[in-house]
């Protein structure tokens, strides 16, 4: 688990690896607002080890959160906004029923 990259629903799909786009994609900022509305209301679960982002040192985070039967890493947030990681649309999809 402290693999954990972008999201999972507790049954069936497996993790995605993060997607770094190269500049800001297309609703990105709005993304991030909805993201952080829904992890305002998520649960943050403690793991041993700790999510880390692909891409730097920094933004690794020692808990997952899960809302809605739906888990992803703590350091999805992180990715977003510094790495404009684009996570998949099913996920983004989801994030924006939530919200
Ligand atoms: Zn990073």
């Amino acid at each position: 688990m402290s693999k954990h990259h972008g999201w999972s629903r507790k049954e069936g799909l497996s993790s995605e690896p993060m997607v770094r786009m190269v500049k800001p994609w297309k609703g990105q900022n709005e993304f991030r607002r909805q993201l952080e509305f829904v992890e305002n209301r998520a649960k943050k679960n403690p793991i041993k080890g700790r999510c880390r982002c692909d891409f730097c040192d920094q933004g690794s985070a020692n808990y997952t959160l899960s809302f809605q039967g739906v888990q992803w890493s703590g350091a999805l947030h992180h990715a977003v906004l510094e790495h404009n990681v684009r996570p998949s649309t099913q996920f983004r999809n989801w994030v924006y029923d939530m919200y």
